[in-house]
């Protein structure tokens, strides 16, 4: 037994070797392709769209692919306006990663320029299964009416790492043809990640009784969804933090929250943070806010879930 575990080294320094010869050839396919410099291997550049898929993006291409964010983190992706550089960024890239639906919603025509040209543009929201915005509310009233609505689906689909998971396998087959690259073992590598943190929150979430959510604008349908919280209402009722609200809708949104006896108002980027203050002291609860569209600082799409779900958790205990 000893003499066999003595001859692993040998084995796995010829398995390095062999992995060096085909990197080796690879690099030499790359090269005699054109997409070269100066006798040096150019290396891809993928843009996506903001942060937190660029974060999943990261993961995919490793050091194989440089990802570029055009929207800052931090910056609310629907109200981002790109400048010339960021126009550019999109039309060099050799393959771009975006959300759709409108979510980047000033993005939209940039994006569907640069598939003309023939880059080529994965649109998440194309591969994963959509909701609608309250759509426990039209699913009481009427469940047809869900799967055949072409408008009104919610885009911020990351905020379920189930439903994110589900574009995985397409995302890495299509960034991996463009790339030249096999991207299987870190998508799969990468979806459990994703189910890991699903495992996670469903942890969190069962020290609840009871999850009642009035947000900042219509961004949490897929995670209450998944989580079995209900919707009471939003304080800008839209999918887009860049809508507005009015009065009355105000006057209706703190009646819903008294009724269904909230015990915090959560806001986030792009809510004015006065007026869900107002709200919250009416109702006479806390406000609360959360990062919904955002990584944290040196954080990464794992730590945006997992502090999401403490912070709904701890607020409404
Ligand atoms: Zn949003």
């Amino acid at each position: 037994m000893a003499r066999q575990s003595k001859q692993y080294p040998t084995r796995i320094s010829g398995a390095r070797a062999l992995v060096l010869a085909v990197l080796a050839v690879l690099t030499t396919a790359c090269t005699s392709s054109g997409n070269v410099q100066s006798g040096t291997s150019k290396t891809p550049v993928v843009v996506a769209t903001y942060s937190i898929l660029g974060d999943l993006v990261a993961d995919l291409v490793g050091d194989a692919a440089k990802v570029i964010v055009v929207i800052p983190n931090g910056q609310d992706q629907h109200e981002f306006e790109p400048s010339a550089k960021v126009v550019e960024q999109i039309n060099n890239a050799d393959f771009i990663v975006s959300n759709g639906l409108d979510l980047e919603e000033h993005l939209t025509d940039v994006l569907a320029e640069a598939a003309t040209r023939g880059v080529g543009v994965f649109m998440a929201a194309e591969h994963v299964t959509l909701r609608k915005a309250n759509a426990e509310l039209t699913d009481a009233k009427d469940g047809a009416e869900l799967t055949d609505a072409k408008d009104g689906n919610d885009p911020h689909l990351w905020l379920d790492p189930i439903t994110l998971a589900e574009m995985i396998p397409d995302l890495s087959n299509e960034l991996g043809k463009a790339l030249g690259l096999d991207l299987s073992d870190s998508a799969a590598q990468l979806s459990l990640r994703l189910a890991t943190i699903d495992v996670k929150i469903k942890e969190i979430m069962s020290t609840l009784p009871r999850c009642a959510l009035v947000t900042g604008h219509d961004s949490l349908g897929y995670f209450a969804a998944r989580y079995g919280c209900q919707i009471v209402g939003a304080v800008i009722p839209s999918l887009s933090s860049s809508a507005e609200t009015s009065a009355g809708e105000l006057a209706d949104l703190k009646t819903a929250a008294t009724q269904a006896n909230v015990r915090a108002v959560f806001t986030e980027m792009g809510t004015p943070r006065a007026v869900v203050d107002q709200i919250a002291k009416e109702v006479g609860v806390k406000s609360v806010e959360l990062r919904t569209h955002m990584l944290p600082a040196g954080g990464h799409y794992g730590d945006v879930m997992i502090q999401l779900a403490t912070s709904i958790a701890g607020a409404l205990k």
